[in-house]
């Protein structure tokens, strides 16, 4: 197939450009990249923004801004906020 944003001829299962670096879509016109984390990364990134609040916040916009990954970077956003608060309450000594 080619890409569609700069015409270069790529291999059928390219995730990005090699040319132009867009990500590329398949055939029914949805994103490669857009599945849902599998449980096990999810558990992994719920447990991590238990210990470490920023990743569940980094993560949690980075599956808002993905379709497929809107519900569970909603999930873990407040995970990260809530566990942020908390932290920051700990740590206030409130
Ligand atoms: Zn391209």
């Amino acid at each position: 197939m080619y890409c569609r944003f700069c015409g270069k001829e790529i291999k059928d299962k390219a995730v990005v450009c090699t040319g132009c670096g867009q990500p590329i879509e398949n055939a029914e016109g949805k994103s490669i990249a857009g599945e849902p984390w599998s449980l096990m990364v999810m558990v992994g990134l719920v447990v991590a923004t238990l210990f470490v609040p920023p990743i569940g916040l980094v993560f949690g916009i980075m599956g808002l801004m993905n379709e497929a990954k809107k519900v569970q970077g909603a999930i873990l956003t407040t995970i990260g906020v809530f566990m942020s608060l908390l932290l920051t309450a700990i740590i206030l000594g409130l």
